[in-house]
């Protein structure tokens, strides 16, 4: 990711990257487009121009970045015309999002309603319903926005990520893949294909609870949570948070403490507040970090008790 001298904080380079006295630019910097017509091209062209490409795909970040001049591309690389990376695929074993499947897609698949259906009911907080046509879940990944759905969802149900350069393909995993801020470990000449979701082996119960100003807006905090319970003990218990860390993350300290046990108020709150303890989120002018931690507790107890009541 280009940055201007903003440096990477999100929460603060506008402000920093433009003084109120600066005039605010609002067209981007002059860039070469290049509509790729092969996956081969794409590669070629990320290859050739290295660190100045920039991957467009929905345009709904890039597009704001580009105007702000927060990014600035010597070359564009519209990969919209790949329409074999439009699809949802599936095989015996998960799903395959390709780079060009829209927000609303996802929104609207039978498939992932009815094996994913947490990821239903996130999508519905992703942005506004014009914005879910355009933008896309892989764009959503690279771009790594902290208070964004997706690289929680990514997390949460251990996505691998397929990237593939001139040098060849490569898998990461979604804990390998987040970084901090609008930074991935993908590398300058690599373009994401796909990402693949496995499917949760036995019954798991889930739980998906965000917060944010206005319907539309990135969450101020947002927490998925998914468990096996048998026999009243909770198993295999993930959850994953966005917008109260320098990336989306899991609470593995919350998932510990909570596998193997059986779910009492006492040990609800107590699980809670580790998820809250070791998260460090921002301070901005929409949320202290202590109303942010305020948030994780209320919205961990909320996703676990909702997907204790199923
Ligand atoms: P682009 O904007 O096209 O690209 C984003 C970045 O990813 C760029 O750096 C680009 O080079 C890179 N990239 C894209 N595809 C690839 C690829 N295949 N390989 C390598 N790099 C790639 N998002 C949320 O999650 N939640 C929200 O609540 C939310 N609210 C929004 C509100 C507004 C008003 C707007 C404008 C956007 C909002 N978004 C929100 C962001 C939106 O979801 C974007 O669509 C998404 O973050 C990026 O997807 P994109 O396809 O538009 O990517």
């Amino acid at each position: 990711m280009v940055l201007d001298s903003a440096g990477d904080e999100r929460y603060t380079y506008i402000t920093r990257a433009y003084p109120k006295s600066s005039p605010k630019p609002m067209k981007p910097a002059p860039f070469n487009y290049i509509a790729a017509q092969t996956i081969d091209q794409a590669l070629h062209c990320l290859s050739e121009a290295g660190d100045e490409a920039k991957i467009l795909a929905g345009g709904q970040s890039l597009g704001p970045m580009l105007n702000l001049r927060l990014a600035r591309p010597s070359t564009v690389i519209d990969i919209n015309p790949l329409e074999e990376l439009a699809n949802i695929s599936n095989d015996e074993n998960g799903i395959r999002i390709g780079a060009l499947v829209r927000h609303h897609a996802i929104e609207t698949s039978s498939i992932i309603a009815d094996r994913f259906p947490l990821i239903t009911a996130a999508a519905r907080h992703v942005a506004h319903p014009t914005i879910r046509n355009r933008g896309t879940f892989v764009g959503s990944l690279a771009h790594n926005d902290p208070a964004a759905e997706w690289p929680l969802i990514a997390q949460l149900f251990d996505a691998e990520i397929t990237v593939r350069s001139l040098r060849g393909e490569r898998k990461i995993h979604a804990k390998d893949f987040f970084e901090s801020y609008l930074t991935t470990t993908l590398e300058a000449d690599e373009l994401i294909t796909s990402v693949y979701l496995p499917f949760l082996e036995g019954d798991y119960v889930w739980g998906f609870e965000e917060m944010s100003r206005r319907l539309g807006d990135f969450a101020l905090a947002a927490v998925g949570v998914l468990v096996q319970v048998n026999n009243n003990i909770c198993q295999n218990v993930r959850i994953a948070l966005a917008g109260v860390d320098e990336s989306a993350c899991r609470a593995t300290q919350a998932e510990q403490r909570l596998s193997g046990q059986q779910l009492s108020d006492a040990l609800l709150d107590e699980v809670a507040e580790i998820a809250a303890k070791h998260c460090d989120p921002p301070e901005d002018l929409h949320a202290s970090a202590e109303d942010r931690k305020h948030l994780v507790r209320v919205l961990t107890k909320r996703a676990l008790k909702s997907a204790w009541n199923q």
